[in-house]
């Protein structure tokens, strides 16, 4: 038994421009990073591209035809302010969504313990009917209704540590009971939702807004006192975890401290809390971290602490 870790060589083709925060790079570094011999017994998978019909558990037709007919031949096209794409964007968005699909799909089977999708680009911005903030395709609900549809799983929840809300997952679950998103966040900050009130059709939905400035101690107390007991009343069957590196105090887009260490501390107590609660199940998917070397060694400590549970 072992962790997986899926990754597609087109995930380094979706090109967002020489300045893009949302670079190549975050892949390229983080690659290197597990290379390491501490990483040779990850199970090394490739992303396979998902069935265009598992977009529309997520998101609309007219989004879906938005995003392909967007794609150019050649240069860049931004179909929001900041979500650039390229020419193999398509492919890298369909395998960004198709490996969070076979991971859960590993992961149930039991074929792996748990798994982590070192994709781009990122997902947990992209709304129903709507690309923003570098993301196109709302990897996590896609992989949570994966499991709902392909398994039979009822319940599944997504815990969200990227420092912008996820605004895009939110949406997708907000009228879904059996759904349950909780996000730490930096706010304000993009994407300007994420309060404390909004709290979805059935309590499904937990925001847990970090003021600008936060670290370690706000971090770690707003997981341990308000969204661990919530995924645990919650008793989900699989666990997904939007995994944004971004709240390091080293990024440059936004502004709480963590250290590499709470990256590390809080992928174990995940760990720990899916091993009470469902077995294990725990899929992990990237969405940011823009300084790449603090994003290179964040990785590597949560990629860590999955292989610690799987041993
Ligand atoms: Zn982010």
């Amino acid at each position: 038994m072992t962790t997986a870790l899926f990754n597609h060589p087109v995930s380094l083709l979706h090109d967002t421009g020489i300045h893009h925060p949302e670079s190549p790079r975050r892949i390229e570094e983080t690659l290197k990073a597990l290379s390491d011999a501490d990483f040779d017994g990850l199970d090394r998978r490739e992303a396979p591209v998902v069935d265009n019909a598992k977009l529309l558990w997520a998101h609309t037709e007219e989004h879906v035809a938005r995003v392909f007919d967007a794609i150019p031949d050649t240069g860049y096209v931004a179909i929001d302010g900041d979500t650039v794409i390229c020419k193999d964007s398509d492919e890298a968005a369909l395998r960004a969504a198709g490996g969070i699909c076979a991971a859960v799909d590993a992961v149930i089977i039991g074929e792996v313990d748990n798994a982590f999708c070192l994709s781009r680009p990122p997902g947990h911005h992209a709304e129903r009917d709507r690309a923003m903030g570098f993301c196109l395709f709302c990897n996590p609900a896609i992989g949570a209704y994966q499991a709902r549809n392909t398994h039979g799983l009822k319940k599944v929840a997504v815990i969200d540590f990227d420092v912008h809300h996820g605004n895009g997952t939110q949406d997708v679950f907000w009228n879904d009971p059996d759904m349950f998103y909780a996000s730490t966040h930096e706010s304000p900050l993009f994407p300007g939702t994420g309060s404390e009130g909004e709290i979805g059709v059935a309590g499904n939905i937990m925001n847990c807004p970090l003021p600008s400035g936060a670290g370690s101690f706000e971090f770690r107390k707003a997981m341990e006192d308000k969204i661990f007991p919530a995924v645990q009343d919650f008793e989900p069957e699989l666990i997904i975890v939007s995994a944004g590196f971004d709240a390091h105090r080293e990024d440059p887009l936004a502004s709480l401290n963590l250290e590499d260490e709470d990256f590390g501390w809080v992928s174990k107590r995940i760990v720990e809390l899916s091993q009470d609660l469902c077995r294990g199940r725990l899929v992990s998917v990237l969405e940011g971290g823009y300084n790449t070397d603090a994003l290179a060694r964040s990785v590597a400590l949560h990629v860590k602490a999955l292989m610690n549970a799987a041993e």
